[in-house]
């Protein structure tokens, strides 16, 4: 019984994780997309203006897209992060280096890490543990219904 559960842990762990990277993959794509456009905007505002001869403000007229911009860019930063963790990896405060998540030292640099969880972080982490836990019951319970099912057919 205990090795159809570790076995049902395991793959079950290693799908969410892989679905989740890719996921967050794609999101970044999509963020860096919506980025260009922004950018884009920008510039037409700019040139159109120009165009009309206007006399404008450019703090006014490109602020809300600045805004957006830089909300798009703590998405990108923050699902680079979530990726890092997925992968059991973080990065080195100072040179930014990709190192093991448990890493007391950065190999590359030296620097010390140290603890950076912030609550947040902490908390999502939990949802997730509670998220992939209660999918690995599920999957428990089907491969006991299973081994039930043939038990009975014997
Ligand atoms: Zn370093």
């Amino acid at each position: 019984m205990g090795f159809f559960n570790d076995l049902g842990k395991k793959t079950t762990e290693t799908t969410t994780k892989i679905a989740r990277e890719a996921k967050l993959k794609m999101k970044i794509t999509e963020n860096k997309g919506k980025i260009k456009d922004t950018y884009e905007e920008i510039g037409r505002k700019i040139y159109e203006s120009h165009v009309r001869e206007e006399d404008i403000n450019i703090k006014e007229l490109v602020n809300s897209d600045c805004l957006k911009i830089d909300e798009l860019s703590k998405e990108i930063e923050n699902s680079r992060k979530e990726i890092l963790v997925l992968n059991n990896k973080k990065m080195c405060k100072k040179c930014f280096a990709e190192i093991e998540r448990d890493a007391l030292f950065c190999p590359k640099c030296g620097e010390k890490q140290t603890e950076e969880k912030t609550i947040l972080e902490k908390a999502e982490e939990k949802l997730e543990k509670s998220d992939i836990s209660q999918k690995n019951e599920k999957e428990a319970e089907i491969v006991e219904e299973e081994l039930k099912e043939k038990n009975n057919q014997e």
